[in-house]
């Protein structure tokens, strides 16, 4: 995959503090998506309103994903397809790889996106 700092340069965008920061916080915790309130409290130095324009911007560019929690919009780094499981005890969540394929399943539908919320009990809760 190409580099995500030289990716966001090609397309003209400055290497910005706020993007910098964001972008950092998604590397780190790349298994588990996180709110923008989430990364602002747990980022230091950027103001939120940066930080929903930052996520905005990553989901535009396809750097990050945009996953619905419930009513909560979460993010992480767009790897590969993938799905989260969350524990329903303690909210841990793991990764997992997607394996759907719904390509051209759908007549007069295309660049079809899914999303699945899986929910579990992880080994510490169990
Ligand atoms: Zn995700
Ligand atoms: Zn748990
Ligand atoms: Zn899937």
């Amino acid at each position: 995959m190409e580099n995500i700092e030289e990716k966001l340069v090609n397309l003209g965008y400055k290497l910005t503090k706020p993007r910098v920061k964001v972008l950092r916080f998604l590397r780190k915790t790349s298994s588990t998506p996180y709110s923008a309130q989430d990364i602002f409290k747990k980022i230091q130095g950027v103001d939120l309103a940066s930080v929903y324009r930052v996520l905005a911007l990553f989901n535009d560019l396809e750097i990050a994903n945009e996953e619905f929690f419930g009513k909560e919009k979460k993010y992480c780094l767009a790897t590969n397809p993938h799905h989260h499981v969350v524990c329903r005890r303690c909210g841990k969540t793991k990764m997992v790889e997607c394996d759907h394929d719904y390509g051209n399943k759908f007549q007069n539908f295309s660049d079809i996106r899914h999303q699945l919320i899986l929910t579990g009990i992880c080994n510490k809760c169990k």
